[in-house]
């Protein structure tokens, strides 16, 4: 059983806290460590000697300007580890190679064939495709963020409504045996989420919930300042099938009724297609259910902010004032500053980054957020 005074998991505890200070702000010298982790001079010194030893660190003398002495400065080697995020979509599947101080190396955008009977080959190619010769002995995990049921304490997909073949697959035992790295798993939105609050409109925000309006719906949430992540097979913070109507149409999901029913962006377009009702008042009528989700949401997590993402962000601002003038008829301003609400920052390859992190928090995290289960053979 793990204890604070277990010596393994106070080094680790002490590694993450030196690692993720120095990922977050980039060079700092042993006294400035100190001073912001609170942690002993004695404890530091001890802890980034190891580090320095296997190489997660470099050390670099830099003259300080105002007392024109020598400072040595430590900073994360960049070519010590890369890791591996992909956001697995049914339609596309964005994929980054990046090194630990977060900086993309590559990245790649590729379409994806949900109806093949074996998806996953395609998808271990294009993982192939991205490690190359100088990194191929240096990944240090894959992380994956796939629409579904899972089981986060397996890593088994249970179920991806959008990928017919996809029934009770173990994905990370899978590509852990080819790629012989430790693989995570999570819900695509949670780690579209991840990606938002390193790189998106969700920095420095201590409660958040994350939108994402697409051909599924489906939120997540940041509380208190940590993300709210399933452990197994739970829709924790998940506004995509909360009931709007019990008679309401047919959910993939196989209730009746979901906000996902109503609001799909393939439903949408279809309506927008058939032109039997003008554009505006079908989002509109879109923007009201949505409310009505997000008027749960907003009761249950007291959000800050709300960030909306996927293929509704083409309806522009537009769309979005109709949901903010949905969520002020029902909530007074006290209560929810609609002014607060937003598209996404993060761009096209937000998921794959965010599939990053989910490597990270699990190898080197600091206990803020639970993730999936460490795969290991
Ligand atoms: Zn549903």
């Amino acid at each position: 059983m793990k204890t604070l005074g277990h010596p393994k998991f106070l080094k680790k505890v002490n590694n993450s806290a030196i690692l993720n200070l120095l990922r977050d702000t980039g060079p700092l010298s042993r006294t400035e460590i100190v001073a912001r982790t609170k942690l002993g001079w004695g404890t530091i010194t001890k802890y980034t000697e190891e580090l320095v030893k296997q190489g997660m660190l470099t050390e670099n003398k830099k003259i300080l300007k105002t007392k024109g002495r020598n400072s040595i400065m430590l900073d994360l080697n960049p070519d010590i580890k890369y890791f591996i995020g992909i956001d697995w979509g049914s339609r596309s599947t964005s994929i980054t190679l990046v090194d630990i101080k977060r900086k993309c190396v590559r990245k790649k955008c590729a379409e994806t064939n949900s109806g093949l009977s074996d998806p996953i080959s395609g998808l271990t190619e294009l993982i192939r495709g991205i490690i190359d010769e100088k990194c191929k002995d240096k990944i240090a995990g894959i992380g994956i963020g796939v629409s579904g049921f899972i089981d986060f304490s397996t890593g088994e997909i249970i179920k991806a409504i959008n990928f017919p073949a996809l029934r009770q697959v173990p994905l990370c035992e899978l590509l852990h045996k080819k790629f012989k790295v430790p693989v995570f798993i999570s819900n695509s939105v949670n780690a579209r989420l991840l990606g938002e609050i390193k790189f998106g409109m969700g920095v420095g925000v201590r409660s958040m919930i994350y939108l994402w309006l697409g051909t599924g719906v489906g939120s997540a949430v940041v509380s208190n300042g940590k993300v709210l992540m399933p452990q197994a097979q739970e829709c924790l913070g998940d506004i995509g099938h909360i009931l709007i109507n019990k008679n309401g149409p047919l959910c993939k999901c196989g209730l009746r009724g979901c906000l996902e029913a109503y609001t799909g962006y393939e439903k949408i377009m279809a309506e927008l297609n058939a032109r039997k009702h003008d554009k505006d008042e079908i989002l509109r009528t879109a923007a009201e259910y949505i409310s009505r989700g997000l008027f749960y949401m907003i009761q249950l997590y007291a959000p800050e902010k709300i960030v909306i993402a996927g293929k509704y962000m083409e309806f522009g601002e537009a769309f979005l004032a109709m949901v903010k003038k949905a969520i002020a008829d029902k909530l007074p301003r006290e209560r929810f500053d609609t002014r607060n609400i937003c598209f996404s920052g993060t761009g096209p390859y937000g998921g794959a980054m965010g599939a990053v992190e989910l490597v990270w928090l699990n190898l080197y995290g600091e206990g803020g957020a639970h993730v999936s289960e460490l795969v290991q053979a």
